[in-house]
């Protein structure tokens, strides 16, 4: 008798490929729809791994991995916690796709499970609110834009990987290769181009560099003008370090580190905030950094100006 199991692979394999012929509109109009029909993620079924998130072609958005609640419900909490409301800031939540389009998603793709259950809880809390409240104004939660941590047990295919709109930054793990080539591939399966506006480096020789020279990750800019997609990689020898199971505030400063960079931050800072490079395990262990009070307010306006080219995109 057929394993009935084969007959389902084929059918999401034909959904999949559908889904591949859809615009960016009509894709979001999908998950939009997905979303709204769906109850929570399912729970985790095995000690220390996470629930499997179904890959969701759809968007590229995969459900978040810990909490129950929808990415609107958690915006609304959030601004409900930072005390934002009144009738000039109030953010308008008459539809989810609003809420989804303010989202900032930073996704994890850890397909074989580097991380725990609560690793990855740990260190979603710590960066969602690291990030979240960074903006002293805070101008960002005014207008209901929410950063967002998600884990994904699963890998991106090369076509998935241009789809990535302004407001969502991919985070790979990859192996320490000396000569970067892993990761030089993933930067051209995102077709990010030879040369960036404004960019006055060669990205691709200065993310070898990086990757070569014995740093903890590296990150691929936007650029200014156009957003091209950022990325983050981070070695997979830090889910080791510091902890033989990871050590979530060690991740978290790596994480908001390599997040600077990808806000544009081209500099590094030399007083062991977050921007600062080569700290010792320790010191990463600590706490998690502060981000300068110059790199805050480029995150802000970085996060801003995505917002408006995310508003035109989709107006
Ligand atoms: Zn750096």
């Amino acid at each position: 008798m057929p394993d009935p199991r084969q007959g389902a692979a084929a059918a999401v394999a034909n959904i999949i490929a559908a889904i591949d012929q859809l615009d960016e509109r009509e894709r979001q109009r999908l998950y939009v729809q997905l979303l709204a029909s769906r109850g929570p993620p399912p729970t985790s079924t095995r000690p220390g791994q996470a629930a499997t998130v179904l890959p969701n072609a759809a968007t590229i958005l995969p459900s978040p991995v810990s909490n129950a609640t929808s990415p609107a419900t958690r915006v609304r909490t959030y601004l409900a916690e930072s005390g934002v409301s009144g009738k000039d800031t109030a953010p308008d939540f008459t539809g989810i796709a609003a809420s989804i389009r303010k989202l900032i998603t930073i996704a994890v793709y850890d397909p074989t499970g580097l991380a725990g259950t609560e690793l990855r809880r740990g260190v979603q809390r710590l960066v969602e609110t690291a990030l979240n409240g960074l903006d002293a104004t805070p101008s960002l939660a005014k207008r209901g834009i929410v950063f967002e941590l998600q884990w994904v047990n699963r890998d991106l295919r090369a076509q998935e990987r241009t789809r990535f709109g302004p407001m969502q930054c991919p985070v790979y793990l990859a192996d320490d290769d000396k000569s970067g080539s892993n990761i030089i591939k993933i930067i051209d399966e995102h077709r990010y181009p030879k040369l960036v506006p404004y960019m006055k480096f060669d990205i691709r020789q200065h993310a070898r560099d990086e990757w070569g020279g014995g740093l903890r990750g590296t990150a691929v800019p936007p650029g200014l003008g156009r957003a091209y997609n950022r990325m983050i990689f981070l070695k997979k020898s830090i889910f080791t370090e510091g902890d033989r199971m990871g050590n979530k505030t060690l991740i978290t400063n790596a994480l908001l580190h390599e997040f600077g960079h990808v806000c544009n931050i081209t500099t590094h800072a030399t007083d062991g905030t977050a921007m600062a490079t080569r700290l010792t395990t320790q010191r990463m262990i600590g706490d998690v950094l502060p981000y300068r009070p110059g790199d805050r307010d480029k995150i802000v306006r970085e996060v801003e100006r995505l917002w408006m080219l995310q508003k035109s995109l989709s107006s």
